[in-house]
């Protein structure tokens, strides 16, 4: 099974399903992150490129990922691209890493490089419908990503809801905040959204809405129903 986590900016895979694409690395499973924009310009804390990118290896190392594969769109104006090519993009990693399930941005998130991230990656979900030799989607899920997805109250579409509960733990918790932390200038001071304390408590309420201690959630627009989970 090959899991690809589609998202806009270094550290949007952490916050959106660090610890459960950890769970799937340490299970087996090949986890890797296309990321659209690789570019530091707009990021708070301005790193250099050469920081950016130390960042994002030191993320992946903590959370057992594989390789990830960036892009170089502008950072906060994925709107100026073609949705073509992002969607070529994405298209060329599913490709290259055998994708069977996707994670994306939710659609109605307030962050705009993410909406269009979403919508280039639902297009690019389809590729199995268009090319014989892709194999079928298995799933594909939205995430939610502090301090951006709660932001919406509804105003751009649907909001997040959560439906899938991954159950984490707390060591599972604390690599999502070490891994985090790898990236200078977006934990924050509580009641900032993006700080441990927020973190943890969104944690809390998902695992207490599926019954559990701690989880990450996410909203599933496709899933391929498989009677053998339940055996
Ligand atoms: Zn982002």
């Amino acid at each position: 099974m090959n899991i690809l986590i589609v998202v806009a900016h270094p550290d949007d895979e952490v916050l959106g399903c660090g610890a459960t694409a950890s769970l799937l690395a340490a299970q087996g499973l090949s986890v890797r992150s296309c990321i659209l924009s690789g570019q530091a310009a707009a990021r708070r804390e301005r790193p250099e490129l050469d920081e950016l990118y130390a960042d994002m290896e030191r993320a992946r190392s903590i959370l057992g990922l594989g390789e990830p594969i960036v892009g170089n769109f502008p950072n906060i104006k994925l709107n100026t691209v073609a949705h073509l090519e992002l969607v070529q993009f994405i298209e060329a990693a599913m490709l290259e890493t055998g994708a069977d399930v996707l994670f994306t941005h939710h659609p109605s998130d307030l962050n705009d490089d993410h909406v269009q991230t979403s919508r280039a990656c639902q297009a690019a979900a389809r590729l199995f419908q268009r090319r014989p030799d892709v194999p079928a989607l298995k799933a594909l899920y939205f995430m939610e990503i502090l301090s951006c997805t709660e932001w919406t109250f509804g105003a751009g579409g649907d909001q997040f809801r959560a439906e899938t509960f991954c159950e984490i733990g707390e060591e599972l918790l604390q690599k999502k905040l070490d891994a985090l932390a790898c990236y200078r200038g977006i934990l924050r001071e509580y009641p900032h959204p993006r700080s441990k304390e927020v973190v943890r408590s969104l944690a809390t309420l998902r695992g207490s809405q599926a019954g559990i201690q701690l989880a990450e959630a996410f909203q599933a627009p496709f899933r391929l129903f498989n009677p053998g989970d339940f055996c």
